[in-house]
């Protein structure tokens, strides 16, 4: 399964594709989660990379482009792979389409997740990760069973991404209707793009797009 899903800052991309990840046991590729481990990594690259995600901007077409390269020839890709976060420009796509022409493997399903812009501010301000495993959490939507606890691993550490605060994430919806809406019409034409009410409760988007993509399967 080479699956691509689309959607805004906030629209539970992370979200459904780990649960997707785990079903079909295949990575999760977040260009997000890469670029805060090179963040991380205090690298001169790191560095630059900070500053222009810190502004809400997008980072170069040429970093991005050949990130993923590097990433979808390894192995653990061989029987499929989830973009979240890539591609979010139509150079991007246009890339990505030759690369994956190139290794004989075509994308199965472009999914969008629809959400309002109203609602995603609420949706990202609100959110928060382990600072250990990284598992996702919410201050209203999805809190931990155990207050203060991560569901997942016990830790009780947790982080706020910087680029979460309420400037940052409009300067990132105004990008994403500038550059990464076009992708919706660019993939509508190959036929491989179907949108799904990322409004509804988690586990309902969770089910529509596993039935999306056993209709995509079968196709
Ligand atoms: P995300 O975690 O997907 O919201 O990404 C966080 C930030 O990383 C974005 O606001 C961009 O600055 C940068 N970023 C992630 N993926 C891409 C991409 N495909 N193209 C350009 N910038 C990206």
């Amino acid at each position: 399964m080479r699956l691509i899903l689309l959607g805004p800052p906030g629209a539970g991309k992370g979200t459904q594709a780990d649960l997707v990840a785990a079903q079909y046991n295949i990575p999760k590729l977040s260009t997000g989660d890469m670029l805060r481990a090179e963040v991380a990594s205090g690298s001169s690259l790191g560095k630059e990379l900070q500053a222009v995600m810190s502004s809400g901007a997008l980072v170069s077409d040429d970093i991005m482009i050949a990130l993923i390269r590097a990433r979808i020839v390894r192995e653990d890709c061989a029987k499929g792979f989830i973009l979240d976060g890539f591609p979010r420009t139509v150079g991007q796509a246009q890339a990505l389409d030759e690369m994956l022409t190139d290794i004989g493997c075509p994308l199965n399903a472009v999914i969008e997740l629809a959400v309002q812009d109203d609602a995603l501010v609420a949706r990202i301000s609100g959110r928060y990760a382990c600072a250990q495993c990284g598992a996702g959490y919410h201050d209203r939507f999805k809190k931990p069973v155990t207050d203060g606890v991560c569901d997942l691993c016990g830790s009780t550490q947790f982080s706020r991404r910087a680029d979460d605060s309420v400037e940052t994430v409009t300067k990132r919806l105004t990008n994403y209707h500038a550059q990464t809406a076009p992708l919706l019409p660019y993939y509508q034409r190959t036929g491989l793009l179907k949108s799904l009410d990322g409004m509804a409760p988690i586990h309902e988007v969770t089910a529509q797009l596993l039935s999306a993509l056993k209709a995509a399967e079968a196709a």
